[in-house]
């Protein structure tokens, strides 16, 4: 299917073809003509198949650029994902005239807000800051035709489900709700209740499983000797990626990581929700633009975040919640794109997290065999020296396992793997190891605990 027979005005065509986009994606060919129609959607569906498109296309469409009033209200979890929004539909509006959008997020300027809210058509933002501006009357939504709701579960998990019930009691009846998440919950399901009339059900997910993991690599690297950060500054010297990002449990952890790489001659951004907004949105934008190769974050950016040609994801930490693996990992491989994704295991707990991930998303994680002098501890004593003054590391791939290996075949890696956790075979080593290991861990917890304190503060 062209995107030519989807009865699309002719500006959003042009727009698409200028994009490069050749075909729609699945939920966009399914969706676009029920939205174009108002009907009500409950989208599920994996990340990175092209959600944003398949719902601003039909709203594009749709709306009256003669009318300077608030018609779509699109609300979405992250600043960062608001932005990237808004600059999505300056894309497909190319060629359209008076499409005025309104940006509604935290950490940026009211005043700003309120001037640009008084001729907008449009409007993006996160839940806290959309409420601000109805409570003060900033915001109207009498001429309200639709509402969007990005990343459903995420707002849901973030403690917005008040939040979005505020935004709906404001709201017209009987407008038009899009509604978009990775999961369905009992929550979602409520809010469906609640505001949507015959939803058209979409359920991708199975349909673009298989398909999405053929060109994305998920591996394990079991640092064994060496520490995490060792690990880390090694694998980049070997696999050289050319875009890629670092999840990190912790926010102090994000800058660490940062001095790290800087040592070792990589320049890195980091992205964490204390930061004011004005870094957030010039970190995102070297790293789109290319002039920062690495990005370190935390999992504030693992969902909806799209950057193109992001070749590697390294999870620093194993998330603590099993689902964000999957959000993590889905900001490579994108549309298409090919991508490898890397989970760096230091001891048991991780080995066993990562088993249970392996069986949440019921796809195999191989481990990653890297033949490099940097990772052999045996053969080079000197390996501390090395690090701190790195010289004549050998960057060719051809180190780089790729294994294509079936489940078959990792199911018999992780038994090994499982045999070196049980049984070491250098007692002295790896009994440094795993008590160095056991302190990170807790270390890490506790972190963990104290940044989900502060958790909805930091994202509004
Ligand atoms: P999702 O919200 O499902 O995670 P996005 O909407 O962020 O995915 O889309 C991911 C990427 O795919 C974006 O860069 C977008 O420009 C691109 N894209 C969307 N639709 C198409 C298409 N039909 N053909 C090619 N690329 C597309
Ligand atoms: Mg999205």
């Amino acid at each position: 299917m062209n995107f030519n027979e989807l009865n699309l005005k002719n500006e959003l065509n042009l727009a698409v073809a200028k994009l490069g986009y050749l075909k729609p994606t699945p939920i966009q060919k399914i969706s676009i003509p029920e939205i174009l129609q108002n009907k009500d959607i409950l989208g599920k569906s994996h990340t990175g198949t092209g959600k944003t498109a398949a719902f601003l296309l039909p709203i594009l469409n749709n709306l009256d650029t003669n009318l300077f009033k608030n018609q779509t209200l699109i609300v979405c979890p992250t600043r960062d994902l608001a932005l990237q929004i808004s600059q999505e539909v300056k894309k497909y509006a190319m060629y359209l005239k008076n499409v005025k959008v309104a940006l509604l997020i935290g950490g940026s300027n009211m005043r700003r807000q309120i001037t640009d809210l008084k001729y907008s058509n449009i409007v993006i933002g996160t839940p806290g800051r959309i409420v601000d501006h109805l409570n003060r009357r900033s915001l109207k939504l009498g001429f309200l035709k639709t509402i969007v709701l990005d990343e459903t579960d995420e707002m849901v998990k973030m403690g917005f489900k008040e939040k979005i019930d505020e935004i709906f009691a404001y709201a017209p009846e009987n407008i038009q709700t899009l509604l978009f998440s990775a999961t369905i919950s009992k929550t979602i399901l409520k809010i469906t209740a609640d505001y949507q009339t015959n939803p058209i059900a979409i359920n991708l997910n199975n349909e673009l499983k298989t398909e999405e993991h053929k060109n994305l690599k998920q591996f394990y690297f079991d640092t064994k000797h060496l520490n995490k950060e060792k690990a880390l500054i090694a694998l980049y010297k070997e696999l050289n990626p050319k875009l890629s990002i670092i999840f990190s449990n912790t926010k102090a952890y994000t800058t660490k990581l940062q001095e790290l790489l800087k040592q070792n001659g990589i320049e890195a951004v980091t992205i964490t929700g204390d930061k004011r907004q004005r870094e957030r949105e010039q970190a995102i934008k070297l790293f789109k633009t290319g002039q920062v190769n690495v990005l370190i974050a935390t999992d504030l950016m693992a969902r909806g975040i799209h950057v193109d040609g992001i070749d590697y994801v390294f999870n620093f930490d194993i998330p603590k919640e099993k689902e964000y693996y999957i959000h993590r990992i889905g900001r490579t491989a994108r549309a298409g794109a090919t991508g490898t994704a890397i989970t760096l295991v230091n001891n048991r707990n991780n080995y066993f997290d990562l088993k249970d991930i392996e069986k949440f998303q019921n796809q195999p994680i191989n481990k990653l065999e890297i033949n490099s002098e940097l990772l052999d501890f045996k053969k080079n004593d000197d390996y501390k020296n090395d690090f701190d003054r790195p010289r004549n590391f050998d960057r060719s791939k051809n180190n780089f396992n790729r294994s294509k290996n079936n489940s078959n075949h990792s199911r018999n890696s992780f038994d090994r793997s499982k045999n070196d956790f049980d049984r070491p075979r250098n007692f002295d080593r790896s009994k440094n190891n795993f008590s160095r290991s056991k302190n990170n861990y807790n270390h890490s917890k506790n972190n963990f605990d104290s940044s989900k304190n502060y958790r909805s503060k930091r994202y509004n």
